[in-house]
């Protein structure tokens, strides 16, 4: 949605071209080369993302929908482009199934506040799985005891894997949400979410997917998945931070109530009264995030323009390269060895605590996120109180997993 053409083009994938267009990358960390692998936390911003933003504040800044001057109209319009590439980038059915939000955290607790009130009954079951980010779990367990409902905890097998014999025998005729992480932040699990859809559709509960980690390694297809709600964040997709998506099928989001009320989420309002605007804006009350949304628009933009199935590739051939290093390594322990897995590693290196292990990688120049990474209840069925996590984005080199192995090996001398 920005006139910026960005550097890279759609030709084959090219890392070293890929990493021209992120500024951030250049940067040095204690005097070296910065060797990001924190991609899981967020991700940096290509120069499109940042030139639209300023851009956009430059020569576009105004209000949205209520203005009766040129600027408000232009910012309407971009505002509203943004939303239905969002609407192609994950193939919803309508541009009002997109729905702006704070990020994930935000679109979760919209659909588990929206169902909490009406939907869910006494004794009904919501479903989630042991891998799941706080975010995925607060809000139901919220939700449940607001409602009467129970929250059930679908096990993972030794591999990190959702264990999908117990999963479908948990499911039952009083499972109502069926809420379940795409790809698991901590251990790098890739669900097969089309067919977790299919089976809890088969017991005709509501499907809730996580994808905050998913949709920046991956082609989404909220179609082909056929789910009822799909939660997103922009800044793990090279957009910037304070924006994220809701995707919800049309009929479920008439069925919600909204989530917060005031200007813009409604139709008419009386001092006894109120009545609901239309889809999307029923969701989305108060001055939206403009500015977020359409660099958030921008880095699809960029997505779409370089080569994906390269880029998907390259962090396959990533994590395959991380895993014969650490098959080599002495005292390293990893935590998901999922069959299908995307690049995040966690790890323990003998019995150094993680957080000694992130400060000496760091004093290489090296960014990785050390704690329970949000998955608390994870951590205590793994029996440990937290890990070391290097997650690799699309910029990401071989050569940088090399020196992230270089550089454990250093760090093993000190501890
Ligand atoms: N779910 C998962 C799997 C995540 O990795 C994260 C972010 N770490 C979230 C939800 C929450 O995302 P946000 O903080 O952007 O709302």
């Amino acid at each position: 949605m920005s006139n910026i053409t960005p550097i890279t083009t759609n030709t084959r994938f090219n890392v070293a071209n890929v990493r021209q267009d992120f500024p951030l990358l250049n940067k040095k960390i204690q005097d070296k080369p910065l060797v990001y692998l924190d991609n899981a936390a967020t991700t940096h911003k290509p120069q499109i993302v940042i030139d639209a933003i300023s851009q956009f504040y430059a020569n576009s800044n105004s209000n949205v929908h209520r203005g009766a001057h040129t600027l408000s109209d232009h910012a309407t319009e971009l505002f509203e482009k943004a939303r239905s590439n969002v609407q192609g980038f994950i193939n919803a059915k309508h541009c009002h199934e997109i729905i702006w939000t704070k990020g994930t955290t935000e679109a979760i607790n919209m659909i588990a506040s929206g169902l909490a009130q009406g939907y869910l009954k006494p004794g009904d079951e919501i479903i989630i799985s042991a891998m799941e980010h706080h975010a995925n779990i607060v809000p139901w367990q919220v939700a449940a005891q607001r409602s009467g409902a129970k929250l059930v905890v679908a096990p993972i097998n030794e591999k990190g894997e959702l264990n999908v014999v117990m999963y479908k025998k948990l499911l039952n005729n009083k499972t109502a949400i069926d809420a379940m992480t795409h790809v698991s932040n901590t251990l790098g699990t890739i669900n097969d979410v089309k067919e977790i859809v299919h089976c809890a559709q088969q017991v005709g509960a509501i499907t809730v997917i996580d994808g905050a980690q998913a949709i920046g390694h991956d082609c989404v297809d909220v179609q082909d998945l056929d789910c009822d709600f799909y939660a997103f964040s922009g800044h793990k997709l090279f957009g910037p931070t304070g924006i994220g998506v809701l995707f919800g099928k049309e009929a479920r989001l008439e069925q919600l109530p909204p989530f917060q009320t005031g200007g813009e989420m409604i139709k008419t309002v009386t001092f006894q009264q109120a009545t609901w605007n239309a889809l999307p804006y029923k969701f989305e009350a108060g001055t939206p995030n403009v500015a977020g949304a359409i660099g958030l628009s921008a880095a699809i933009d960029y997505l779409n323009n370089i080569d994906r199935a390269g880029a998907i590739a390259h962090e396959q051939r990533l994590m395959n390269y991380c895993i014969a290093l650490a098959q080599d390594m002495h005292g390293i322990t990893l935590y998901g060895t999922a069959s299908n897995k995307m690049a995040i590693f966690s790890f323990l290196l003998g019995d150094a605590h993680p957080s000694d292990v992130g400060t000496l990688l760091n004093q290489q120049g090296i960014a990785v996120r050390t704690g329970h990474h949000c998955t608390m209840p994870l951590m205590n069925e793994l029996g440990i109180s937290g890990t070391v996590r290097a997650s690799f984005s699309l910029y990401n080199t071989e050569e940088e997993v090399a020196m992230l192995f270089t550089a454990l090996a250093k760090a093993k001398t000190f501890i």
